[in-house]
C-alpha cells in the first residue's frame, strides 16, 4: 500500500521508521512513463520508495503556464500504487513555502544558459524546491530524468555546493514509439501538432547522424538541427544548441563530450529535449 502525507510532520514521522536507503523521485505529477521509469529505479535500487507531487509555482516564469499545467491526483496515486511506491509526498503550496518563506537557491554559470536564458527565474524555483525536498526527505538517492538535461546539472551543483548528502543519480530519457519523450505538457498537444512533435527527435537524431560521419561544427551541427526543423510548419523553434556537456557554454568546434538539445513551441505547449554528442 502506498501512504499518503501532505504536511512535513507527517512525512517526518513516515520516514523516522522507513528502512534505509531510501530514494526520492521528486515530480509535479500527470505521471506518465518517464516518471514510472524513476520510480521502478529507484524500487530496484532502494529499500523505501517516496515520490512527491507538487506543482511548484515558483519554477514556472508564465502564470498561465502554472494555471493550465495539468494535474490528476487520483491517476498520479494509482500510478504510485502500481510501481509500488512506498510513500507519496503531495503537499499545499502553503506547506513547502509557509508565510514568512523568504530564501532562494540560485546556481552559477550552468544555470544561466538555454533554459535558464528562455526562462528567467525558472532554475531558481527548481534548486529551492529540490533543495527542500532534499532537506525534508534526507534520501540517499534522489532519482532524474535526463530529458531535462540542464536541470540535472543545477540540482547536482546544488546538491554539492550545500553538501546535501544525497546522490543524484539520472535515468535515460522514456520516449513514445515514435521518437516523443514523455512529458506532462503533451497533454496539451492537438491531434495536429502531436502528429508533428516528432520532429524534436528528428532533428536530435540528424545532428547525431551528422557527428557520426565526422561533423564538429558547431553552427554546421545547429544547422542541421534547424534545417530539419523547417520541414515542420507548427514547429516555432525557441532555440537549438551544441553546448559543452560540462557547462552547456555553446561550441564553435564539438571535440569532447557535448550536448544537443532545443526547445520548440507548438501554440501555447513549449516541448524540450536533448541527446548527448561524442
Ligand atoms: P516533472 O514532473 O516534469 O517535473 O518531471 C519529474 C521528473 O521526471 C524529472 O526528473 C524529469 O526529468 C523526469 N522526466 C520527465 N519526463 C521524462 C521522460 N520522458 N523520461 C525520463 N524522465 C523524465
Amino acid at each position: 500500500m502506498t501512504r499518503v502525507v501532505r504536511t512535513r510532520s507527517e512525512l517526518r514521522q513516515v520516514l523516522a521508521d522507513a528502512p534505509r536507503p531510501v530514494g526520492l523521485v521528486p515530480t509535479m505529477g500527470w505521471l506518465h512513463e518517464g516518471h514510472r521509469a524513476l520510480m521502478s529505479r529507484a524500487r530496484a535500487q532502494d529499500a523505501f520508495t517516496v515520490v512527491t507531487i507538487f506543482v511548484n509555482p515558483r519554477q514556472f516564469n508564465e502564470a498561465a503556464d502554472y494555471t493550465r499545467y495539468p494535474r490528476n491526483e487520483a491517476r498520479d496515486l494509482a500510478i504510485a500504487e502500481a510501481e509500488g511506491v512506498d510513500l507519496v509526498f503531495a503537499p499545499a503550496v502553503e506547506e513547502i513555502y509557509p508565510p514568512g518563506f523568504d530564501t532562494t537557491v540560485s546556481v552559477g554559470a550552468v544555470a544561466r544558459p538555454l533554459e535558464g536564458a528562455a526562462r528567467p527565474g525558472h532554475f531558481d524555483g527548481v534548486a529551492t524546491v529540490v533543495a527542500i525536498l532534499f532537506g525534508l526527505v534526507r534520501a540517499e538517492h534522489a532519482y532524474f530524468g535526463q530529458k531535462d538535461a540542464q536541470q540535472v546539472m543545477v540540482i547536482r551543483q546544488m546538491a554539492r555546493d550545500l553538501a546535501i548528502g544525497t546522490e543524484v543519480i539520472a535515468c535515460p530519457t522514456v520516449r513514445e514509439p515514435d521518437g516523443l519523450a514523455f512529458s506532462s505538457r503533451n497533454a496539451h498537444l492537438t491531434a495536429e501538432q502531436r502528429a508533428a512533435s516528432p520532429v524534436l527527435r528528428r532533428a536530435l537524431l540528424a545532428a547525431r547522424d551528422a557527428f557520426a560521419g565526422g561533423e564538429r561544427s558547431g553552427d554546421a551541427l545547429r544547422a542541421v538541427m534547424r534545417a530539419t526543423l523547417a520541414e515542420e510548419p507548427a514547429a516555432d523553434v525557441a532555440y537549438v544548441s551544441v553546448a559543452d556537456g560540462d557547462t552547456l557554454a555553446e561550441l564553435d568546434r564539438v571535440d569532447g563530450p557535448a550536448l544537443a538539445s532545443l526547445a520548440v513551441r507548438f501554440g501555447a505547449t513549449r516541448l524540450i529535449d536533448n541527446e548527448p554528442l561524442g
